[in-house]
C-alpha cells in the first residue's frame, strides 16, 4: 500500500539509458527470502546496469511470522510479495523453484532426503536457461559452514546446475523452449559472521573485492544504503535493517569458469558488440546518453527510434529483450502514461468488469495510439479504435466492459493450484516453474506511434482506488467465486464420544448470493442437519452455518470438506484476502477443508490461563479438548488471582516478547508453590552474532535452566523416557512411543542444555548420528505444584491435530493434580 516512487524523472531516464547500453546479466542463487546479498544485487542492477536475478530456492514457508498469524502457504506467499518489493528498490528480478521451505535442517543429506535432488537440479537449470545469465553467484559455500542444509544444497546444486545447463542430453524436455546455455562464470559471495570464519575469509586467495558501501552520485546513496530499504521490506521475519554508510568490503571467489582477478565481469563483453550488429546499435544509445542533459528528455526520441528500428531487425535473444527496453523507454522519454483500470478488484465468473483505459502524452510530441489489446481470458471484446492523436497533456479516455467466461478459473497463485508433491510444489505447466507469481489476470497492450516508430507496452489490469489514509492506491484484479467457505480450525479434535457443534463460515464475494452449504465427512462420522441455507444480501457480508458432529465411537481420524452450492456451481474454497501496507492485496483460495481426529484424551485442568507472547494457536488447540482458556494481560500477571487456574501456560517466545511477564516471573512460582501447575513452551535465546538480549531467559524456571539453540529437526527422531517412572508419562493418559507418531516439521527448538539438579527429565529426542538431547522437557514439583519447561514443538503439533501430542500435552496441564 505505501507507494515506492522514490527513483524517478531524470535518475530513472540516466538508469534507464545507461541499461540499454549494458547486456551482461547476472544471477544470485540461495535458498530463502532474505538470504541474499541485497547490496550486491543493487551494485550489480543499479550500478553496472546489468541485468540482475535473485534465485531463491524457496518461498520461505517454513519460517516464522512476525507480523501476522499466516503460516505455511499464506507465508510463502507474503515472503514472494516481500521479495518482489525489495526488488523494486534494487533494481533485481526474482525467480524461485518448486522447493518447499520445510523448517530448519541441519545437512544437506537430510535436505535431500525432502527435496529430490534431480528435480531441484532441473527447476535451478531451467531458471539458468531461461535467463542466461553471464556470472552466477553463490551466496553459500555447499560445506557446513553454511549451518542451515537448505543453504547447502543452494550451492552444491549451484555448482551442478553450472554446467547441466550447459549440456543438452540433461533434462532435454526443457529443449523445446529454452537452449542449453553456458554461464562464463561461477562465484562465490565469501560471508563471515564470526571470527573463525573471519579467519577463514582471510585465508582464502584470489578473492576479489567489491566495496558496496560505494556512493553514488546518480542515486544519491550506497549500495548498501539501498540495500537496507530493500531488506526492510522482509517485514514477516522482522529484517528491519540499517542503511550503513561508508566502505563495505565484499569478496567473490571464482569457482568455476574462468578466474577473475581485476573485476567481475572481466574477459565478458557486456556492450552490444557482443550481438552480431550491434555496435551501430550502441554508438546511437551512446549518442543518446551523452546528449541528455537532464531536460528536454524528447530531443533524444530520434536516436532512440533509429536505434529500435535496427534492434528490431535482429533475431539475437538479447536483442529480443532489447526491444522491449528501448519501448519502455521511449515511452519515459515521452512522459507517456498508459493505463487499463479496472472499476473493482474482485470479479465473479460470468459477471462484467468496466475498464477505463487511459493515454496520455505529458511531454509536447507527435504521438499516435494506433490500438489498445486485452489479454488474459478465451473471447473477450476488443476497443474499437480508429489511430488517435495524443493531444499534449489531454488524456484520451476509452472504456470497455468485459463479461468474465463461466470458465475463468479463480486467480490462485499457480504454485498452490495442484496438490503438493512431497516437499515440492507440483505446477501442471513447466513453463510457469520459475515464476515468481502469475500473471495479471488481464493486460492491456498498447501500440503508440512516436517519432516514426511504433511502440508496444504492456500494463496490467488493476485496480486504482483512493484510500483516505495512504492516498491514491493499486490493487490486482482476482477472480473469486461466488462465496468463500471456511472451516476455521486446521483439524478438529474429538476426545470423547460426545457431539460437538462445528461452525462454518460463508462469505459473499458478490451481492445476493444464495445457496446451501454441507459438510462432506467419511462414513462413521455422523452430522446434522444435511445442509443449511444461506442468503447473502452485499459483498464481505459473513454467516455462519452450524452443524452438530458426532465422531465414531473409537479411534479414528479422516477428512472434512465444507461444500457451498450457489446457483449449481460447487464451491469448496475458501477465499482469503492477505493484506499488509508493503506488499499488494494477495487473494488465494485455501481448500475448505479439517483433519478429523477422534481419540482418547483426558485432562484433569479446565481452567487454563494463557500468557501469549508472540502468538500461536494452541489456546483453541486446547478449547478442542474441553478447556477454558483465558488470556492473562500485564495487570493480571501484576494483580489477578491467579489460584482460579488449574494450569497457567507461557505461549512461544513469551520471556522473549513480554517485559510484563519477565518483571513478575516470582508470581508464576508463587503461584506453583501454592499448588498450580506452571508450563513454560520454547523461547529464543538471543545473542551472538545477530545481536539480541541473551538475559532475557535468566528466570525463565523457579530453578536455574540455561536454554542453547539445540534442536532437534527430523519430525520422526526416537524419543525416549529418561526417568519412566514421571507422572506427566501416565496421569491421566498413559503415554507411549505411539503418541509421538506422526508429528509434523520438528520436535522441537531451544531445548536446555544446562539446569538445576532439582529438575527431571521426562523426554529424551535426539537427530540422527547427535548426542542425547534430554533438554527438551524438564520437570520439577515446586512447593505444592509443579513447574514444567517444554521445548517441544506444541505449538506445531496441536494445531496439526497429533492426538499424540495433544495427550501429552493434557498431561503436562494437569501435572499439580497428578501427584
Ligand atoms: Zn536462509
Amino acid at each position: 500500500m505505501e507507494a515506492q516512487r522514490t527513483i524517478s524523472g531524470e535518475v530513472e531516464i540516466r538508469q534507464a539509458l545507461d541499461r540499454l547500453d549494458t547486456l551482461g546479466s547476472v544471477m544470485m542463487i540461495a535458498a530463502h527470502p532474505d538470504d541474499e546479498n541485497t547490496a550486491l544485487l543493487a551494485y550489480f542492477s543499479r550500478g553496472l546496469y546489468l541485468r540482475t536475478a535473485y534465485l531463491s530456492l524457496t518461498r520461505g514457508e517454513g519460517g516464522q511470522n512476525l507480523i501476522g498469524s499466516e503460516q505455511g502457504d499464506e507465508l510463502g506467499v507474503i515472503r514472494t510479495q516481500e521479495l518482489l518489493s525489495a526488488r523494486k528498490i534494487d533494481g533485481a528480478e526474482q525467480f524461485f523453484t518448486r522447493a518447499i521451505d520445510f523448517g530448519f535442517s541441519k545437512t544437506a543429506a537430510e535436505t535431500f532426503t525432502k527435496w529430490p535432488r534431480e528435480k531441484l537440479l532441473a527447476d535451478v537449470v531451467w531458471n539458468i536457461r531461461r535467463f542466461r545469465p553471464d556470472v552466477i553467484v553463490l551466496r553459500f559455500s555447499g560445506t557446513p559452514r553454511d549451518g542451515h542444509g537448505q543453504h547447502q544444497v543452494s550451492a552444491i546444486i549451484g555448482k551442478e546446475a553450472f554446467s547441466a545447463a550447459a549440456d543438452p542430453s540433461k533434462f532435454p524436455e526443457q529443449l523445446q523452449w529454452v537452449q542449453p546455455w553456458q554461464a562464463k562464470r561461477l562465484m562465490w559471495n565469501t560471508f563471515a559472521f564470526t571470527a573463525e570464519q573471519q579467519k577463514e575469509e582471510a585465508a582464502i586467495k584470489d578473492k576479489l573485492p567489491v566495496d558496496l558501501g560505494e556512493f553514488s552520485q546518480e542515486l544519491g546513496f550506497s549500495y548498501s544504503e539501498i540495500a537496507g530499504m530493500s531488506r526492510s521490506q522482509h517485514r514477516s521475519q522482522g529484517m528491519g535493517a540499517a542503511e550503513p554508510k561508508g566502505s563495505t568490503k565484499n569478496y567473490l571467489v571464482t569457482i568455476a569458469g574462468d578466474r577473475a582477478t581485476k573485476n567481475v565481469f572481466e574477459g565478458i563483453d557486456t556492450t552490444w558488440s557482443r550481438v552480431a550488429g550491434g555496435s551501430a546499435i550502441a554508438l546511437l544509445i551512446e549518442k543518446a546518453r551523452d546528449s541528455f542533459t537532464g531536460r528536454r528528455a524528447e530531443t533524444l526520441l530520434p536516436l532512440l527510434v533509429e536505434a529500435r528500428t535496427r534492434v528490431a531487425a535482429l533475431k539475437d535473444p538479447l536483442a529480443v529483450r532489447k526491444l522491449h527496453e528501448i519501448d519502455e523507454t521511449i515511452a519515459l522519454l515521452s512522459g507517456l502514461w498508459l493505463d487499463a483500470a479496472a472499476d473493482k478488484y474482485a470479479a465473479t465468473p460470468g459477471t462484467p468488469v468496466k475498464i477505463a483505459i487511459t493515454a496520455l502524452a505529458r511531454v509536447p510530441m507527435n504521438a499516435t495510439l494506433t490500438s489498445v489489446k486485452l489479454t488474459g481470458m478465451d473471447g473477450i471484446p476488443q476497443l474499437d479504435l480508429a489511430p488517435a492523436t495524443l493531444v499534449f497533456n489531454e488524456p484520451s479516455r476509452y472504456s470497455l466492459t468485459v463479461l468474465v467466461p463461466q470458465t475463468e478459473p479463480p486467480s490462485q497463485p499457480y504454485w498452490l493450484v495442484e496438490p503438493k508433491d512431497g516437499a515440492l510444489y507440483a505446477v501442471r505447466d513447466p513453463r510457469l516453474i520459475g515464476d515468481p507469481e502469475n500473471a495479471p489476470v488481464l493486460e492491456a497492450h498498447f501500440r503508440v506511434r512516436i517519432a516514426g516508430a511504433e511502440i508496444e507496452i504492456t500494463r496490467p489490469v488493476e485496480h486504482r482506488y483512493i484510500d483516505h489514509i495512504y492516498g491514491e492506491q493499486l490493487r490486482p484484479l482476482a477472480i473469486v467465486p461466488p462465496v468463500g467457505v471456511t472451516i476455521p480450525e486446521q483439524a478438529l479434535v474429538f476426545a470423547s464420544a460426545a457431539p460437538r457443534r462445528i461452525d462454518v463460515f460463508v462469505k459473499a464475494n458478490i451481492a445476493n448470493a444464495s445457496g446451501d452449504v454441507y459438510l462432506d465427512a467419511p462414513s462413521g462420522w455422523h452430522i446434522e442437519p444435511a445442509t443449511r441455507h444461506f442468503d447473502l444480501a452485499s459483498v464481505d457480508e459473513q454467516t455462519t452455518a452450524s452443524f452438530t458432529m458426532s465422531p465414531p465411537s473409537s479411534d479414528a481420524s479422516g477428512e472434512l470438506r465444507a461444500v457451498a452450492t450457489v446457483g449449481g456451481r460447487k464451491i469448496t474454497s475458501s477465499t482469503e484476502v492477505i493484506e499488509y501496507p508493503h506488499i499488494p492485496a494477495q487473494t488465494l483460495f485455501p481448500a475448505s477443508q479439517a483433519k478429523l481426529v477422534r481419540a482418547p484424551i483426558v485432562t484433569l485442568s479446565k481452567n487454563i490461563g494463557y500468557i501469549v507472547g508472540a502468538g500461536d494457536e494452541v489456546p483453541s488447540a486446547l478449547r478442542q479438548i474441553g478447556c477454558e482458556v483465558t488470556f492473562l494481560s500485564a495487570d493480571d500477571l501484576v494483580r489477578a488471582d491467579l489460584s482460579k487456574y488449574d494450569a497457567i501456560v507461557t505461549g512461544v517466545r513469551a520471556f522473549n516478547t513480554r517485559p510484563d511477564l519477565r518483571a513478575n516471573y516470582q508470581r508464576l512460582w508463587d503461584y506453583a508453590q501454592n499448588g498450580g501447575t506452571v508450563v513454560v513452551q520454547y523461547n529464543v535465546l538471543e545473542g551472538g552474532p545477530f545481536g539480541g538480549n541473551p538475559t532475557l531467559l535468566d528466570h525463565i524456571g523457579p530453578y536455574p535452566i540455561k536454554v542453547s539453540r539445540d534442536r532437534v529437526t527430523d519430525e520422526d527422531a526416537p524419543v525416549t523416557f529418561p526417568n519412566p517412572q514421571n507422572p506427566v508419562l501416565h496421569i491421566p493418559n498413559e503415554i507411549t512411543p505411539h503418541d509421538f507418531e506422526g508429528w509434523v516439521q520438528e520436535r522441537g527448538l531451544y531445548f536446555a542444555n544446562e539446569w538445576d539438579p532439582k529438575y527431571e527429565s521426562v523426554l529424551e529426542t535426539h537427530d540422527p548420528g547427535e548426542q542425547p538431547m534430554p533438554g527438551g522437557m524438564l520437570y520439577t514439583k515446586y512447593g505444592k505444584g509443579v513447574y514444567i519447561f517444554s521445548a517441544y514443538s506444541w505449538f506445531r503439533e496441536l494445531p496439526a491435530g497429533i492426538p499424540g501430542a495433544f495427550r501429552i500435552f493434557a498431561n503436562m496441564l494437569s501435572a499439580s493434580k497428578a501427584q
